[in-house]
């Protein structure tokens, strides 16, 4: 059904570009000239006396006025990262090295020197850098080997209003880091100490949205700067009735903008990378005659194909852009004039009833109204725009306003782990929304399950061993169980593949048999875990001769997706490192490693296993639900006694995937006995 008219919105009006203010470089290349005219630059003076005179600045700007790329530029030109650096959090990690490329190339240097980025499993940084780009979670990991983050002379927390775990997390400990830096100051300055290298701290947080004062609050009742966006009217249209199956209806209507618009460029918001790339596959299906040029934006998208996004469209051509949420805040592209919005978004939820487990599921979801407002400004940036909502106006009227931040609904096992090596504990932390006690419950049981706390909720050797790694708590279990079952090699292949952010194996429904045989020859009768480990080392094996063409070849014809491979190694090569740290060897490897790899998973995944029923279904060890094993994992319709598995994923079902079968006698004694009252 095509899009009915409704109404109009407007937003604020654009102000049009101003040239009157200073930047120190000369603009001289068309980068200077796009700095110049972006709308913070005619604040560049005032800001920078601001955060000069203030500990803490609160930045508040509409999505694409320059926060991102400028603020730390003008920090920089300023003089105020002194000796140390300057930190730019975000929470997506592409976000993070694309606009660290970005900055990179407005200063003319090679990424990496003055400005580089830092995210989980990929750095790249130098001895030179000033300006760096950061995962929120990567900022946290660095709080464990330098709790006053000394290196760091400002930190600017972005996209705050996002409210993530980890840039709450943040906004709490600078708090504190704050003044023990600035006493550290005082005193030396006073002379009393000569050693400390410490200087004071700056705090500046960006959000586009205007929800500020809880910031500002927070940090006592610090300024709060507004930048002016440009922004130009938005026609909204939404359907008539609503729609059952949204990549379809997103792609129906591209082509109605297709065949019908004036030219402009249109991105489409989808929930994640598999719609994202099924619809990518239709439209090209589809669009043999009329040329589009067809780009994707997602959170695990590799640095080398994320420039394609901003890349001019050729003539007689439209761009289509299809991306996540990504596109909403984080990243904006230049000549969008039509948003298609499926008002739809993954979002990470802790299911604690019906797990029993500590650990999150990523849920598509409705949006919420804050994020539709989003979407559709991508359209009116550059001029007037059009934004078709793939939902009805009563639906619109019925999403929630804003999401509820991410400590309130996600799992808090690292977070509690990575305190507790703070030597914190969670209930005490100052917090600008407190974490619900039954989550912090959840994790503290998981964490003494796992043995990283003892009965007295005091962190164990074992414990901060695990926080370590840099990956998730159950999974640095799971490694460091390897080494008393010498198999740490085996267990480090597979712990990685699962790592990964892109899914290994490709699943087409139509073709399941096709796949199922090209795969035969790696599959394990165990399950997924060992069919993984077989499948990297064919893969390995056989890269050790081919060329890149045949690798890709390989791959294709057994239905597997090389990404995963060269991203896994990378995970590998810092498991490794960390091994080597805290004194495992990763060279331990078994011939036989069915029994001692199964057993080190088992050990982290209690809390994710499911026993057999006499009625034939599998219900969880340690909580409520009962759950299949997922159709594409090697074990699906298979009966086996007891089943481990890395995650539920749901949608009219409960499903287990990446699914091994093990004895039941291996969960003997796999946990401490609970006690009473817990
Ligand atoms: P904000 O943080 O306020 O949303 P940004 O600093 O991210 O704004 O963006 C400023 C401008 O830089 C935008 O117009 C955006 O399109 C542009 N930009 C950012 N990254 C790139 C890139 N890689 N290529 C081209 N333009 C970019
Ligand atoms: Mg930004």
């Amino acid at each position: 059904p095509a899009p009915r008219k409704k109404r109009r919105i407007h937003f604020d009006d654009d102000e049009g570009p101003k040239r009157s203010h200073s930047i120190s470089s000369s603009p001289s290349t068309p980068l200077q000239k796009q700095r110049e005219q972006l709308p913070i630059a005619k604040e560049r003076d005032a800001l920078i006396r601001e955060i000069r005179e203030n500990d803490v600045t609160i930045l508040l700007g509409e999505t694409g006025s320059g926060k991102t790329t400028q603020v730390p530029q003008y920090l920089l030109e300023a003089g105020l990262a002194g000796k140390g650096m300057i930190a730019v959090t975000q929470p997506r990690r592409v976000a993070a090295t694309s606009l660290a490329a970005r900055v990179a190339a407005e200063r003319g240097v090679k990424l990496g020197s003055l400005v580089g980025y830092s995210v989980r499993f990929d750095e790249i940084c130098g001895a030179d850098t000033k300006i760096k780009y950061v995962s929120d979670g990567m900022l946290v990991r660095e709080l464990l080997s330098d709790p006053l983050l000394s290196r760091y002379s400002v930190i600017v927390l972005d996209e705050a209003h996002e409210r993530t775990l980890r840039t709450d997390f943040l906004i709490a400990n600078l708090k504190s880091i704050q003044v023990k830096r600035k006493q550290a100051t005082d005193v030396k300055g006073k002379g009393k100490c000569t050693s400390s290298a410490v200087n004071p701290l700056k705090i500046i947080v960006m959000s586009a949205t205007l929800d500020a004062e809880k910031f500002s609050r927070f940090y006592h009742n610090a300024r709060i700067l507004y930048v002016k966006g440009r922004q130009h009217p938005v026609k909204i249209f939404y359907t008539a009735v609503n729609q059952t199956d949204y990549v379809d209806s997103a792609l129906r209507t591209f082509f109605q903008i297709h065949l019908d618009q004036p030219p402009g460029d249109v991105l489409i918001f989808l929930p994640g990378q598999e719609d994202i790339e099924s619809l990518e596959k239709s439209i090209k299906m589809h669009a043999k005659r009329l040329p589009v040029l067809v780009s994707l934006m997602y959170a695990s998208l590799p640095p080398s194909q994320q420039a394609r996004i901003f890349s001019a469209t050729p003539p007689q051509t439209r761009k289509c852009i299809l991306a996540t949420n990504i596109a909403e805040t984080s990243i904006t592209i230049p000549g969008i004039k039509y948003v298609i919005d499926t008002g739809k978004s993954k979002e990470k939820r802790y299911l604690s009833k019906d797990t029993g487990g500590g650990f999150d599921t990523l849920l598509t979801r409705d949006i919420t109204k804050a994020s539709a407002m989003q979407r559709a400004g991508r359209a009116g940036r550059e001029g007037p725009g059009f934004c078709f909502r793939l939902y009805t106006e009563e639906a619109f009227n019925n999403l929630a306003a804003a999401s509820e931040p991410e400590i309130r609904r996600c799992s808090l096992t690292q977070s509690v782990l990575e305190l507790k090596c703070l030597g914190q504990d969670l209930e005490t932390v100052e917090f600008m929304d407190p974490p619900d006690i039954n989550s912090v419950v959840a994790a503290l049981k998981t964490l003494w399950i796992l043995g990283a706390l003892d009965d007295s909720k005091t962190l164990t050797p074992l414990g901060r061993q695990m926080a370590s790694f840099p990956v998730e708590p159950y999974l640095a279990r799971i490694i460091l169980a390897s080494s008393t079952h010498e198999c740490t090699s085996e267990v480090i292949d597979i712990v990685s593949m699962i790592s990964s952010s892109s899914k290994l194996f490709l699943d087409i429904s139509d073709q399941r048999d096709a796949i199922a045989s090209a795969r035969s020859k790696f599959r394990h009768p165990s399950g997924d875990h060992l069919t993984i480990l077989n499948t990297l080392r064919a893969y390995q094996e056989m890269a050790e001769t081919e060329n890149k063409s045949s690798r890709k070849e390989w791959c294709k014809q057994h239905f597997l997706n090389e990404r995963t491979f060269t991203e896994a190694l990378k995970i590998r090569d810092q498991l490794r490192v960390t091994c080597g740290r805290v004194g495992l060897d990763w060279r331990a490897s078994k011939k036989d490693s069915e029994d001692p790899v199964l057993r080190s998973f088992t050990v982290g995944l209690v809390q994710q296993s499911a026993l057999l029923q006499p009625d034939g279904s599998y219900k969880q060890l340690m909580g409520r639900s009962v759950v299949k094993i997922h159709p594409g994992s090697t074990l699906a319709d298979k009966k086996v006694p007891a089943i481990i598995f890395d995650e539920l994923v749901y949608t009219n079902q409960i499903y287990a995937r990446g699914v091994s079968s093990v004895p039941r006698s291996y969960f003997n004694g796999a946990t401490p006995a609970i006690p009473n009252g817990s």
